[in-house]
């Protein structure tokens, strides 16, 4: 068995950095024209900087309007304007879904990919992975490109103006990061590269968990009052670097898989990756027993930055014991990251878990809310 590791080419990341992108081309020898994916906020935040820095650099760009899902359809769209307007490198400028979206078609096109996340609301700007859903927004399948971006480019003022609610995503994809890495390396399971973890993997995994809980909360202080502060850049870091090298090589366990397994719920449409991801994560604590320190630790740090700790949270607080039962059977699908626990899981073990974890997420906040009272 093989030790895998994989990185994007480079990692830049800081206030401004936008104004860099098109050197960075021209060093990673790109010429004539350059295919930029994004959406409507970015578009209005960035173009005209694009196109001056671009323009004097002597490069072009066209711009491509995102349709929204992270779809086979729309990995086809991008593709054929790629061809169309023959690009020599093609830029996801937004959240995770365009960045996802830009991968897959570039890989298709055999054509070096740029990432620039607009929000640090999940670790995919990183990874070789892209998450495709049917285009009504149910998990389809991951695919994976043959190699990582040439350039993740994350420009900290436009992340301070985003939404907080995709920074504390962020964070929910983040905190699974470490506890899906430590299940895969104790299970001898396989990262996503299909190799062993290296010690640099789960170095990382660990490094992004702590850094959640020293810096969260004072992040998302800072960033509410709109400060560039050195915890906002380490969270951004954690979401972004760390949270991308440690799921990517590390590997993923149950949390992701209860998550693709949450989408089938049409009432979890309007929560965040992350936001299910964090649920995930709890039930993932659960179902391998964890001590209940790890627990509370977990629990404080989700009620600390506004993490969903029960169903309520992600819109199912109706849930029955049948459709949790669906969910856990998606959860166990043969190609699902569940199997990389270190002990084999049926439904009803899973069903439980995610009862329990709502009936832990209810004790916190109402006992949260006793001591505040
Ligand atoms: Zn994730």
């Amino acid at each position: 068995m093989l030790n895998i590791f994989s990185a994007p080419g480079r990692y830049i990341q800081g206030a401004d950095a936008t104004a860099y992108l098109p050197k960075e081309l021209k060093r990673l020898g790109m010429s004539g024209c350059a295919l930029m994916v994004t959406s409507a906020t970015p578009r209005r935040q960035l173009e005209a900087l694009w196109r001056e820095t671009f323009l004097l650099q002597g490069l072009n760009i066209e711009i491509y309007d995102f349709g929204g899902e992270s779809s086979l359809d729309e990995v086809a769209k991008i593709k054929r304007q790629a061809e169309d307007h023959k690009v020599s490198v093609i830029i996801g400028a937004g959240g995770g879904k365009i960045l996802d979206a830009v991968r897959a078609s570039a890989e298709r096109l055999n054509l070096p990919v740029i990432c620039c996340p607009t929000t640090a609301a999940s670790d995919a700007p990183c990874s070789t992975v892209s998450v495709i859903y049917t285009p009504q927004g149910v998990f389809e399948s991951c695919l994976l490109s043959r190699r990582n971006p040439d350039l993740v480019l994350v420009d900290t003022k436009v992340i301070l103006k985003a939404p907080l609610r995709g920074l504390i995503a962020g964070m929910g994809d983040a905190l699974a990061t470490y506890f899906e890495a430590d299940a895969c390396s104790r299970a001898g399971k396989l990262n996503i590269l299909g190799g062993s973890s290296t010690l640099c993997a789960q170095m990382i995994a660990q490094l992004c968990y702590t850094t959640l809980l020293e810096d969260g909360k004072t992040a998302l202080e800072d960033a509410r009052r709109g400060l560039l502060s050195p915890s906002f850049d380490r969270i951004v870091e954690a979401n972004t670097l760390m949270s991308g090298l440690g799921f990517e090589s590390g590997g993923l366990a149950l949390a992701h898989s209860l998550h693709n397994g949450l989408t089938a719920m049409k009432e979890t449409h309007a929560f965040m990756h992350g936001e299910k991801v964090a649920f995930g994560a709890l039930v993932q604590l659960i179902l391998e027993a964890r001590d209940n320190n790890i627990l509370s630790e977990v629990l404080s740090f989700c009620f600390s930055v506004g993490l969903p700790m029960t169903l309520a949270d992600i819109g199912l607080a109706k849930l029955t014991r049948e459709q949790a039962e669906n969910i856990a059977q998606l959860t166990l699908a043969p190609h699902e990251s569940a199997h990389n626990e270190p002990f084999p899981l049926n439904s009803k073990q899973i069903v439980d878990a995610i009862f329990a974890a709502d009936a832990q997420g209810r004790a916190f906040k109402s006992g949260a809310a006793s001591v505040g009272a």
